[in-house]
């Protein structure tokens, strides 16, 4: 499994990510440095997982905006002592709207103040029903800190893996996706990749976007010169012919002069990618029968007037349309709100609400619709098929 870490500020993802890499190293020489690579992968009862290094939302719906399917399992981290905040509801939206198993680290467990069944009350005000609470969502209190807890996490992290069944075939020529990307002064292009299927090797002539080249080598997440990586291996690739976006997809060719048309049927694809996601578009097609529900992001001026909205928009639900409100939360448009109506094609409602200014920018180059309305009569009226 490829796993991230989300949760609200200060609740413990760095600590965690830091404390799982380091039972790695363990068992290693002291002095060998770990080189940080935008992911790692750490072996547990014989299996591997992989772990993105980027927490935070942000980066995960960025990635999905870009059509990136990457993440396999996400563990929402809750502090025990501070519970759920505005962070954390975003955090299961944006991996709900992607269709992730969430694991829930209830951390800091070792804090006086740690209220664990305050955390799962307050999961289940947010659908997310843990399975003590009779629910299936698998809830594992620990302490990123001093590391209890920490293994059982991981072995929980496992039996979900087991159940969903991921697999990926060795045996073909290999994909993966550009996690990130920098230019070193002596080595040049290096990109971190996490490879889907197939497997990757040194000497594989690769197109990711508008960038191509060879493979002149490949480094493990310590470090470590490798001659071939399997799914879900991240891996730094150098010999490449610039850096290519984080999200993009990498491809291996069959011969070297097939480059060219990769990149030039890559780039007719992007110019030809419409992306306006507009309420006159999904209306019409609504009416043509192409889909069925509405997806909507809605934000307020105040906690108050939030549930009114969303009783209003649901009452609109017949059988042959929905509305899907992906996302509902108090406070500004941001660009965070954006980036998840990208990914999921969703229109944003502003109610009372101006955006924030950056979101503005990006909502534009974007092309979301963001609709803003300050009595509900007049959003129903648009919204109503
Ligand atoms: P992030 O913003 O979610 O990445 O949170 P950090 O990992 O930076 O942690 C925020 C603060 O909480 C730091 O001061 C950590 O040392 C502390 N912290 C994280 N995990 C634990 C824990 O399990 N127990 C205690 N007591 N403190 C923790």
């Amino acid at each position: 499994p490829v796993v991230t870490i989300l949760g609200h500020v200060d609740h413990g993802k760095t600590t965690l990510l830091d404390s799982i890499r380091k039972s790695k190293v363990v068992d290693k020489e002291a002095g060998s440095i770990t080189q940080h690579i935008g992911a790692y992968q750490v072996e547990f009862n014989g299996n591997a997982i992989t772990f993105l290094d980027t927490p935070g939302h942000e980066a995960f719906t960025a990635m999905r905006a870009r059509g990136a399917r990457i993440t396999d399992i996400v563990v929402l981290v809750v502090a025990a002592d501070d519970g759920i905040m505005p962070q954390t509801i975003e955090a299961i939206n944006h991996a709900k709207a992607a269709g992730v198993p969430i694991v829930v680290a209830i951390n800091k467990v070792d804090r006086a103040e740690a209220d664990s069944e305050r955390v799962k009350r307050q999961l289940s005000e947010n659908d997310l029903l843990v399975e003590d609470w009779g629910g299936d969502v698998i809830a594992i209190p620990l302490s990123a800190l001093n590391g209890e807890g920490v293994p059982n996490l991981l072995e929980n992290i496992l039996v979900l893996a087991e159940i969903s069944d991921f697999k990926a075939n060795p045996d073909r020529l290999a994909t993966g996706i550009v996690v990130e990307a920098k230019i070193d002064k002596s080595k040049g292009s290096l990109v971190t990749v996490l490879v889907q299927a197939g497997t990757l090797r040194v000497g594989d002539n690769v197109v990711a976007g508008n960038i191509s080249g060879r493979i002149r080598a490949m480094l493990g997440d310590d470090g470590e010169r490798l001659k071939e990586a399997v799914p879900s291996m991240p891996v730094e690739v150098l010999g490449l012919n610039g850096i290519p976006d984080a999200g993009e997809q990498l491809v291996v060719l069959s011969d070297e002069k097939s480059a060219k048309e990769t990149i030039q049927a890559w780039e007719r694809e992007k110019r030809s990618e419409k992306g306006t996601i507009s309420l006159e578009g999904i209306r019409y097609s609504l009416e043509s029968g192409e889909v069925k529900s509405l997806n909507l992001i809605i934000k307020t001026d105040v906690q108050g007037s939030l549930e009114p909205v969303i009783t209003a928009l649901q009452n609109l639900n017949t059988d042959e349309y929905r509305v899907n409100i992906i996302h509902a939360a108090s406070g500004s448009v941001t660009e965070s709100d954006i980036l998840l109506a990208v990914a999921s094609k969703a229109i944003i409602i502003g109610f009372n609400r101006r955006p924030e200014p950056g979101a503005s920018i990006l909502a534009a180059q974007r092309f979301i619709d963001i609709r803003f309305y300050d009595v509900i009569y007049a959003l129903l009226d648009d919204v109503e098929i």
